[in-house]
């Protein structure tokens, strides 16, 4: 069964965490001289030479209406590539316990893992980008605090079988991470809708994507209230700056106008889908339902280098298990696209 105590580092479960000057005095004061800050202000607005709430209360408020979870069970990270680091550290003993990879896949999981000491089994995805249940199932071992599951996955595009990921949230009692970065690109069902029913569920999605905030640096974890209060004792107290939450509080009021972009870059994605299989350079396009495309060509080294003279940049996954000769696109706008396609039709 799933057990949370057994699952975190006794570290991590013992730890009394640093009380910032600001959590430990709740109400509303006219004199803070609680914090060392600069009592004459700042050189920008009013409110900058003050700490930013360490919780972020406010933005969990406004995400927990367009996301239809509670506050409590949101974490917000310094971009999602913070949240999968608090994870590894919260849950995986440097040495001694493992996590589980299923490549091709994004390659922060196996970063984070390494840079602390943590190891890394890999379970390659089948030749159709699912997941392989039966080798997953021989992976784990006692020591595995957590498989990191990407879906819509980077870089192939495409979602994971909502089954074979529900068989694992039901079978496997460590720590199942949905990476949903790219969630608002495709039509499939947010397993933020599944938190109740799994104990053993984290989502992370990310406003650096469909809300085109990447430079915000602002991604979200989904658990349950535990497992969010493990992240909340070891990440930094103040890991989302002031004023990109003040800028996120904004930008949260602009749903329609995010749709509309993803309904922009998905009509893109269509669009691409359809005309580059007619390119002679182009072998493959695979499915996608994220906000790019992993394109199969003759010698990816060549197109990369003969696009990058063209002044246009995308990703050589070449190197990447199944993605042998593929790019990875990311969905441009109208123009762009067309300057792309463009390019390619020149290519011989
Ligand atoms: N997860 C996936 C699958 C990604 O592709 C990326 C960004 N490339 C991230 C997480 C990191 O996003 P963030 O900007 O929120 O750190």
């Amino acid at each position: 069964m799933f057990n949370l105590n057994e699952l975190v580092r006794p570290n991590i479960r013992d730890l009394v965490p640093y009380s910032s000057a600001r959590d430990e005095f709740k109400g509303t004061a006219r004199v803070y001289l609680d914090a060392n800050e600069n009592s004459l202000g700042s050189p920008l607005m009013k409110w900058y030479n003050r700490y930013p709430d360490p919780l972020q209360w406010a933005i969990k408020e406004k995400l927990s209406l367009i996301k239809g979870v509670d506050p409590r069970h949101i974490f917000l990270g310094n971009g999602s590539d913070e949240c999968i680091d608090v994870l590894i550290r919260t849950f995986c003993e440097p040495g001694i316990d493992n996590i589980v990879l299923v490549p091709p896949t994004y390659g922060m999981y196996e970063v984070s893992a390494s840079i602390n000491n943590v190891k890394v089994k890999k379970v390659p995805l089948t030749a159709d980008f699912q997941l392989d249940l039966p080798a997953l199932e021989e992976a784990v071992d006692d020591f595995t605090k957590m498989i990191f599951l990407c879906s819509p996955n980077n870089p192939t595009g495409n979602s994971l079988d909502r089954g074979a990921v529900e068989a694992l949230l039901n079978n496997y009692f460590g720590l199942v991470v949905i990476d949903e970065a790219y969630i608002n690109f495709s039509r499939q069902r947010s397993f933020v809708a599944d938190l109740a029913e799994y104990p053993n569920l984290v989502v992370l999605q990310t406003l650096s994507k469909a809300w085109g905030l990447a430079a915000l640096r602002v991604g979200m974890a989904f658990s349950s209230a535990e497992i969010i209060g493990l992240m909340n004792k070891v990440k930094p107290p103040y890991n989302i700056n002031q004023a990109s939450q003040d800028l996120v509080l904004k930008a949260l009021d602009e749903v329609e106008q995010v749709n509309e972009m993803i309904r922009v870059l998905v009509q893109e994605r269509q669009r691409l889908e359809k005309e580059l299989p007619g390119l002679p350079v182009v072998q493959k396009v695979f499915p996608s339902d994220a906000n790019f495309l992993l394109v199969k060509v003759a010698d990816a080294r060549r197109v990369y280098e003969y696009l990058l003279n063209k002044g246009i940049v995308v990703r050589d996954r070449s190197s990447v298990v199944l993605c042998e000769d593929s790019l990875r696109i990311t969905i441009g706008t109208e123009a762009e696209n067309t300057e792309l396609l463009d390019a390619l039709k020149q290519f011989n």
